[in-house]
């Protein structure tokens, strides 16, 4: 049995329970108890708040979690980074006042900077060889300047239309975050076995992602150009057709070169082209 810390309700929740959805482990998604145990997968899941996650983790009370990267950095938990999940994407940045004109680091000399990120903050203007005073605050932090609680800010950012829309601008990028898989370090065998089982399932599922099944007709005399285009796991399936001349061709593609790939195939002479979901892709 294996216990993995998820976050109970929040942007990371959802994503995390599908994940396992998708990797065959069911857990009892409506009642979210504090502690659950899966069907089909010896595993128990608890339901905490983000920031409690590397900690527990840390000092063992479960043995896994799915938090996000900036979590793990900021409570500087000793706890090692298995993977990376894909999805939670963000970034630590500071944002000034959109009508300031940033100088560089040192425009952080002696100003209030507000964040929930206190301890990343504090890395990087020593690193920077800034003097600058850090206010804490765990909410409403993109405010704060227009407030007059700060001259400028350390927070989440994804899309920046926040930022934008209190009237700041990002100047720094200090941390690239996404939801990362954490274990204990020293797991007993046991428990490694059980994570390896999952990290199995948890790569077919995201493997998968972005990549689609594509089938077509292509005239014979075409395939080998066609397969240059189209370079499978190994090679592309390659079978015969009843008409002359004719045969069928399957693979994989990323989702990101599909419509290039297409409008190639089209120029060789490929018909019927078919782009399937793909559910799990186990190498
Ligand atoms: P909790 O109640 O569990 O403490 P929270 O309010 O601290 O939740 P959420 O807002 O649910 O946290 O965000 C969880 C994580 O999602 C963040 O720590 C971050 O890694 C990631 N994330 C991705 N995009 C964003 C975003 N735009 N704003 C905030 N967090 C984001
Ligand atoms: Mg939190």
């Amino acid at each position: 049995m294996i216990r993995i810390a998820i976050q109970s309700k929040g942007r990371l929740s959802e994503d995390s329970l599908a994940l396992m959805r998708e990797a065959g482990i069911k857990i009892d998604e409506v009642k979210r108890k504090f502690l659950a145990r899966a069907a089909g997968f010896p595993l128990e899941v608890l339901y905490l708040r983000d920031d409690d996650i590397p900690g527990v983790v840390e000092q063992g009370s479960a043995d896994l979690g799915i938090v996000g990267l900036n979590e793990v950095e900021e409570t500087g938990a000793k706890v090692r980074v298995v993977r990376k999940m894909g999805f939670g994407a963000c970034r630590l940045s500071l944002a000034i006042p959109k009508e300031q004109e940033y100088t560089g680091p040192q425009f952080f000399s002696s100003k209030r900077i507000a964040t929930s990120y206190p301890e990343i903050l504090s890395r990087w203007l020593k690193a920077n060889n800034v003097n600058a005073q850090i206010q804490k605050i765990m909410g409403s932090v993109e405010i704060s300047p227009a407030a007059g609680l700060a001259d400028a800010i350390f927070d989440i950012v994804s899309s920046g239309g926040t930022l934008v829309s209190n009237g700041l601008k990002e100047v720094e990028t200090v941390l690239y975050s996404e939801a990362v898989l954490v274990a204990r370090e020293n797991l007993e065998p046991e428990k490694q076995e059980i994570l390896d089982k999952m990290l199995f399932r948890f790569d077919a599922v995201m493997e998968s992602g972005g990549k689609k099944y594509i089938l077509m007709n292509i005239p014979t005399a075409k395939l080998e150009e066609a397969v240059k285009i189209l370079p499978a796991m190994r090679s592309p399936t390659v079978m015969p057709l009843a008409a002359d001349g004719w045969c069928s061709l399957h693979s994989v593609v990323r989702e990101s070169e599909l419509w290039d790939k297409i409008e190639r195939l089209k120029e060789l002479g490929a018909e019927g082209i078919l782009v399937l979901h793909l559910d799990k892709v186990i190498d």
